[in-house]
């Protein structure tokens, strides 16, 4: 079953942009060879990931960030069975906060503040998609 997992977290402390970097890279390699797809933003120091692909290997790679000492407070916001994927280009695109990026979060978030965790679940998907369409996806 293709699934489409969205969660946030927050960084834990000053992640420097290697360290960003770092988690780009191995994000890349080991999506690649699980056959998942995805995108991971990271704005006024949260990550909001979106991971696509089989059901249980989305599951364990979850579980396996999950212990990743440089997030925090990580929280499902959406999880469902999809038709399609988004990202089927990229292994895992990173997407940073330009301008344009902080006028699309405002654009589905509450607050002026990017906070993903009061967004519903039907705006990250429409987040995501928009995202892809924009192409600002820098990394993949
Ligand atoms: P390597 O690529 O060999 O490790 C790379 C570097 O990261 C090393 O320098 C190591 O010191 C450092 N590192 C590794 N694990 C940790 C850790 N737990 N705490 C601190 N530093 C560490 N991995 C994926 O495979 N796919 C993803 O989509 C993905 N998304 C992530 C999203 C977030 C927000 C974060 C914080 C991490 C994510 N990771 C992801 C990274 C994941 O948590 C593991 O670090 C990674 O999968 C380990 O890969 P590897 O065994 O190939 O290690």
């Amino acid at each position: 079953m293709l699934v489409r997992l969205i969660y946030a977290s927050r960084s834990t402390g000053t992640l420097a942009a290697a360290d960003v970097k770092d988690i780009v890279r191995s994000s890349a390699r080991n999506n690649a060879k699980l056959g998942v797809t995805g995108a991971l933003l990271l704005s006024n120091g949260i990550f909001l990931q979106c991971l696509e692909g089989d059901h249980r290997l989305v599951n364990a790679l979850y579980h396996r960030i999950l212990l990743d000492t440089r997030h925090s407070d990580p929280a499902i916001l959406s999880y469902r069975e999809i038709d399609q994927r988004l990202y089927a280009g990229w292994s895992m695109g990173l997407v940073t906060t330009t301008e344009a990026n902080r006028q699309l979060f405002m654009k589905y978030a509450p607050q002026a503040e990017f906070d993903p965790y009061d967004i519903r679940p039907q705006a990250l998907d429409a987040l995501f998609a928009e995202l892809v369409e924009q192409a600002r996806v820098l990394a993949g």
